[in-house]
């Protein structure tokens, strides 16, 4: 078994204006973040369940996983763990969608920022930041990933949010994303178990899959 060093990227420029935009946000309500990574591991799941229409199960990897979003959290530990069984990311998927403002909403708010001409919190209520929300919260991100591929490796993208991010191949990951969130000192209430609970219930009740937190259906 070959293991290969984690490699560095710098984020694309405009990731870094969203970034530093969103992580020295005042007064944007925090607790999004929750609902972006559950539409987000939601959207990846729905994919997956188009693939398996469109595709033969042989062709899928873990073909055989329950199609449900699992959000635990370790409250000692200040973390919060959203994982899906949809479609995963490939290296370089992973380097498209999170390393560069390919995507729609992150580009949407960017271009309003552009009109507006000045920094302006409620931008990102408005717009959705998407993934990039994450790092209002968090001083380290882990996105474990293994895309439906049939062939594939499994990779675990790390980022603190400041200019750049980390991709390494890791072993043994199930189909899909696992996003490990380290909260800042100030924010690890949101590992307490009522309190991610409450906000799940609050965003979930449109996701047309099941959510667990700590294994329990909400
Ligand atoms: P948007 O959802 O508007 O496209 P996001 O910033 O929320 O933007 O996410 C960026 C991209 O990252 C998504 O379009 C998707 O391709 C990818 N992505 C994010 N989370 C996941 C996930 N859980 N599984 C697979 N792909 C994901
Ligand atoms: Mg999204």
């Amino acid at each position: 078994m070959t293991t290969k060093a984690p490699e560095r990227h710098e984020f694309q420029a405009e990731v870094k204006q969203v970034l530093d935009i969103v992580v020295h946000s005042l007064y944007t309500d925090k607790e999004i973040f929750v609902r972006e990574l559950v539409s987000n591991a939601s959207d990846a799941t729905e994919k997956l369940r188009h693939n398996q229409v469109a595709e033969k199960d042989a062709d899928i990897f873990d073909a055989d996983l329950d199609l449900e979003i699992q959000v635990s959290s370790d409250e000692e530990a200040g973390e919060i763990t959203i994982r899906d069984f949809g479609i995963g990311m490939t290296r370089d998927e992973l380097i498209e969608n999170l390393g560069t403002i390919a995507h729609s909403g992150s580009k949407a708010f960017l271009n309003a920022l552009k009109e507006s001409g000045e920094r302006n919190d409620n931008l990102i209520g408005q717009f959705g930041v998407g993934f990039y929300s994450v790092f209002m919260v968090a001083d380290s991100v882990k996105v474990y990933t293994r895309s439906w591929k049939k062939e594939g490796e499994c990779y675990c993208w790390s980022s603190d949010g400041s200019g750049a991010y980390e991709i390494e191949e890791v072993e043994g990951e199930r189909r899909g994303t696992r996003i490990v969130i380290s909260l800042k000192d100030e924010y690890k209430d949101f590992a307490k178990k009522d309190r991610i609970e409450e906000i799940i219930k609050k965003y979930s009740a449109f996701v047309q899959f099941p959510v667990k937190v700590d294994g329990e259906k909400l």
